[in-house]
């Protein structure tokens, strides 16, 4: 947050379209918010910078609480302008340059909000959170918009080098932005809230599912190489499809069941592998052991 801003004729032409009565300069404080920015965030979701854009229109108007501030209704802002900044010397995470959605806030000053005013001076009341409502919500790794139908990939997971978070696109609204103790965003100092309709705790359920899929089908994986690639060891595997999606996991063992088919040793191979298996005692559980190989009938 900057300190007060300096109240032009213009600054007061944008603030009186929001007020009830004509205001003069002396009758208002002005100060800037960092609102939200295009950096991932504790929750490994982003804004694009187009969706910047778009809650820089839709911010305009909007008003700011102090949460929990006991001092009652006087203690709230207005924005009457806002700011898309692009910082070109500094990157996100993701590699895009830095862009931060700035608010321009105004307060009516009154006897009862002058220590809040000082505190804003003062830069203690720094944290802002914001809530508004996105049409869109696109992974990172895929392009899918999992909002429609969500993918395999899971936020805060790595797909090999990339990082799998959730891109926030088209704000249909925005909500009120208060100031909180603690920001969602790692490095702006701001959070934000978001509706979303569909998807709630069953999205959590589906990824579950996935997951559990996923780890299936890497057993599946494990016993079919050790038929089809015998010189690739299991840890070599183990470490190959470790990284790998739903979608890549199975398109590898298609592949693999399809060489497996068209080995002429593969019975062969199958049978002594499940006479290891019934050596072994107790359960199989289904993972790949490292053994001698002896190969037989060919
Ligand atoms: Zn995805």
């Amino acid at each position: 947050m900057d300190k007060s801003i300096e109240i032009t004729d213009e600054v007061m032409e944008k603030i009186n379209v929001h007020a009830v009565g004509e205001l003069k300069a002396e009758d208002v404080y002005c100060f800037s918010v960092l609102l939200c920015d295009n950096e991932v965030d504790r929750d490994n979701e982003k804004f694009s910078v187009d969706s910047l854009k778009k809650l820089a229109e839709l911010y305009i108007g909007r008003t700011g609480i102090f949460d929990h501030d006991p001092r009652g209704e006087n203690q709230t802002a207005r924005i009457y302008d806002t700011q898309v900044k692009e910082y070109t010397d500094r990157l996100t995470c993701d590699g895009e340059k830095y862009t931060a959605l700035m608010g321009y806030a105004y307060m009516v000053r009154t006897e009862d909000n002058r220590s809040l005013i000082a505190e804003i001076d003062g830069g203690i009341k720094k944290e802002v959170s914001v809530s508004c409502a996105v049409e869109r919500k696109i992974c990172s790794v895929c392009g899918a918009d999992v909002m429609k139908e969500p993918c395999m990939h899971m936020k805060g997971k790595r797909y090999g080098e990339r990082l799998c978070f959730h891109v926030l696109e088209s704000p249909a609204d925005a909500y009120e932005w208060s100031f909180v103790a603690v920001p969602a965003q790692r490095n702006a100092g701001v959070a934000k809230k978001y509706a979303c309709g569909g998807f709630g705790s069953s999205e959590g359920e589906l990824m579950k599912k996935v997951e559990s899929a996923c780890g299936e089908m890497r057993k599946e994986i494990m016993r079919l190489s050790y038929f089809t690639k015998p010189f690739v060891s299991a840890e070599a595997m183990a470490e190959r499809t470790k990284e790998m999606d739903f979608y890549e996991l199975m398109a590898l063992k298609k592949r693999l069941e399809r060489q497996a088919a068209e080995s002429e040793d593969f019975e062969c191979r199958a049978m002594i592998y499940s006479e290891d298996a019934d050596e072994k005692e107790g359960k199989d559980d289904g993972g790949f052991r490292m053994r001698q190989r002896t190969r037989r009938g060919k």
